[in-house]
């Protein structure tokens, strides 16, 4: 059976492009970087793995060129974080692949086809595109149920090549705590928020729905008010919760290009017009001053606080 190789570097995406390389009808064979790199889970996914502890983009590339000619996948499936879309993009060029981004549905594949959905248009408009294989495909967050884990699986250790950039050191990040992608409920926030104090009311109501607070690009990168890591859209984060509370927020398609995966969202906003309603499932015309503390009093009746 053709191959499919695997490029991540966490579990969680190892176990949804395993769903992807079922559907293209080849064997996964993974090759887990990164944190996946250091999970104690890789042992049970089911699948061959080669384990590789790097998170700069050189390693990873000359360990996938590697496996590329050593294997002959018929796909090389991974998710579109930062490192997969620069190794896999040189993958792509060096040997002239096509490479489909932003998959969110594999429609059809043979041996030397794939037929896959994707967005554009800051993912306002689908594209059904088919391509000859092999081929490089970078596919979205959790659109794909992720495969349960099948059992033992041979994991084997692959030395790490540098390229011509050198790690020198490592500065940790500033944790923020903030974990939109796993979020399930999310309340955003927009420039309807006068000030940075005025938030509170946002993260009130966050605590009592069990949910985390997300931003839009300028409360997060130009205000400052909350740190990067909660800025949504485009150029943020792509996340998918089931309930996503738009408050104060227009609706730009740079920032509902980061929300589209929501299943249903709710949009707070004083301007009848703001385009944010044309994607919400529901619509509060109203002033988020007056509108969250009656909401959050009516939370805090209902949990008897
Ligand atoms: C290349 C590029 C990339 C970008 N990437 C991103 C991205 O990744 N993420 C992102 O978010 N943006 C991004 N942007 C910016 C984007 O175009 C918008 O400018 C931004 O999303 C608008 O943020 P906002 O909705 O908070 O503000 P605004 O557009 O100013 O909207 C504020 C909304 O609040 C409402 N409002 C005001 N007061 C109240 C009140 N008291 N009660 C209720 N509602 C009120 C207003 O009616 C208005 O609709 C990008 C832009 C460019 C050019």
């Amino acid at each position: 059976m053709a191959s499919v190789l695997i490029v991540e570097g966490s579990i969680g995406e190892i176990l949804e492009s395993i769903t992807v390389a079922k559907l293209v009808g080849g064997e996964p064979v993974v090759l887990a970087y990164g944190s996946a790199a250091k999970s104690g889970d890789l042992g049970s996914i089911g699948a061959r793995v080669y384990k590789l502890d790097a998170i700069h983009p050189d390693p990873i590339f000359n360990a996938v060129k590697k496996l590329y000619e050593e294997i002959k996948p018929i796909v090389v499936v991974g998710h579109g974080s930062k490192n997969n879309r620069d190794v896999l993009s040189r993958l792509a060029g060096l040997y002239d692949l096509p490479m489909g981004t932003d998959i969110t549905k594999v429609v059809e594949a043979s041996d030397s086809y794939v037929v896959y959905e994707r967005g554009f248009l800051s993912e306002r408009a689908v594209a059904q595109e088919k391509v000859p294989l092999p081929a490089v495909l970078l596919v979205n967050a959790k659109v794909f149920e992720p495969a349960s884990p099948a059992g033992a699986s041979e994991v084997v250790e692959l030395p790490v090549e540098e390229g011509q950039v050198k790690l020198v050191g490592r500065l940790e990040k500033q944790l923020s705590g903030i974990n939109l992608e796993e979020a399930e409920i999310i309340v955003g926030v927009g420039r309807g928020f006068k000030k940075k104090e005025d938030l509170k009311l946002a993260f009130e109501l966050a605590e009592l729905l069990g949910a985390q607070v997300g931003a839009t690009r300028p409360i997060a990168a130009d205000y400052k008010w909350l740190p990067e890591d909660a800025w949504i859209g485009i150029s943020g984060k792509r996340v998918a919760p089931k309930l996503y509370i738009a408050v104060g927020i227009s609706g730009a398609p740079q920032h509902m290009a980061g929300v589209n995966n929501a299943k249903i969202i709710v949009a707070v906003n004083k301007d009848k017009s703001a385009p944010i309603f044309k994607f919400a499932d529901y619509g509060v015309v109203a002033d988020l001053y007056q509108f969250l503390p009656v909401l959050i009093k009516k939370l805090k009746e209902r949990k008897g606080q």
